[in-house]
């Protein structure tokens, strides 16, 4: 009779370790019921079921409240596995990581600090918020030793005083123009430009890169030939010429890349385009316009680095201007200069 009894106990106490494993919450007051003879019983079973204790540690973020704890200081193996229920908690919320991110990501201040960016995290991203993308933070050394020149296109004031377009060239053009303009928002062209190159060369040396501007206001008269020397004299990597393109049919759009079609550096500049160019169309989901091969430029000619003229978008189209006088876009554009950079340079 007492034995019956005893057995029966032994398999409700089993019974009752199973639902205390599986469900934490209840597992003080069943493990109160059991008289602690049976206990003693039954001292292997529950070990092999205890699941690793190391996620725990680390893992656990949130501290259990647990004054259902300590009041079974017993070792036993019930006790045991009762006084972890952290344990069992744990596969549930690192068996799914991505259910897991969502919760830290929702705001982006503490996404921003304590996980890596993910490549759509511009998607996210305010318009209104700090054009301190979160790309370039992640790898801070990532263009160390990299010399990267930005040429913010145009001026406020054009000057039409001639230069040479080439070095030993009688063919000349205008110094410097004005640029184009936003058919749809009238903001001109030098000003878009020297927006995105503001953010760009932050992008950039937030990754350690060593940057230089040909201009950093509007209110400049620097020729595009002068503007070539400049960056011939600092020996830099690679010189990106920020523009806006424009057109007299409103339905074209997209990101073109024009670099010089002959010279020492042709092969070097397409080479170098050729990794910029996809990179920013997929930052920005763009059209690609393509990859134009001219001896027009003389921004372009008289470059002894390899330099790309970045038409980021025709201000003559109504989505491109808007989108590019936006300033998440910018982010957007800026993103994908910055892994176009980092695919040419290797890095
Ligand atoms: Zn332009």
């Amino acid at each position: 009779m007492m034995k019956t009894f005893l057995c029966l106990l032994l398999a409700l106490s089993l019974l009752l370790g199973g639902v205390a494993l599986a469900e934490n919450a209840t597992a003080a007051p069943l493990a109160a019921l059991t008289p602690s003879p049976t206990l003693q019983m039954e001292p292997a079973p529950a070990r092999p079921q205890q699941p690793t204790p190391e996620p725990a540690a680390t893992e656990m973020a949130t501290p259990v409240p647990s004054p259902t704890q300590t009041p079974y200081p017993t070792p036993t193996p019930r006790a045991a596995a009762t006084a972890t229920p952290e344990v069992t908690a744990v596969p549930e919320t690192t068996a799914t990581p991505e259910a897991a991110a969502p919760e830290t990501s929702a705001t982006p201040e503490a996404a921003g600090e304590t996980s890596p960016a993910p490549e759509g995290i511009f998607d996210r991203l305010p318009a209104d918020m700090p054009t301190v993308p979160p790309l370039p933070t992640r790898e801070p050394g990532r263009l160390t030793g990299v010399k990267i020149g930005i040429d913010p296109g145009h001026q406020a004031q054009g000057n039409s005083d001639q230069e040479a377009v080439a070095p030993g060239s009688s063919e000349t053009k205008a110094k410097v123009s004005s640029g184009t303009y936003g058919r749809f928002t009238g903001v001109p062209e030098y000003e878009v430009n020297l927006a995105v190159s503001l953010k760009l060369r932050e992008a950039l040396e937030a990754l350690g890169c060593e940057v230089y501007m040909t201009r950093e206001t509007n209110d400049v008269d620097i020729s595009n030939q002068e503007r070539a020397i400049m960056m011939n004299e600092l020996g830099v990597d690679l010189v990106l010429r920020i523009h806006c393109n424009g057109s007299t049919n409103e339905s074209a759009q997209g990101i073109g890349l024009y670099i010089r079609a002959t010279g020492t550096n042709a092969d070097e500049c397409m080479r170098a385009a050729e990794a910029l160019l996809p990179a920013m169309v997929e930052a920005t989901g763009a059209e690609s316009d393509g990859i134009f091969r001219r001896d027009s430029y003389t921004g372009l000619n008289w470059s002894e680095v390899p330099s790309i003229l970045v038409e980021m978008g025709f201000m003559t189209n109504e989505e491109e201007d808007y989108k590019l006088n936006d300033p998440a876009y910018q982010d957007q554009l800026v993103a994908g200069m910055v892994e176009g950079v980092c695919a040419y340079m290797g890095r």
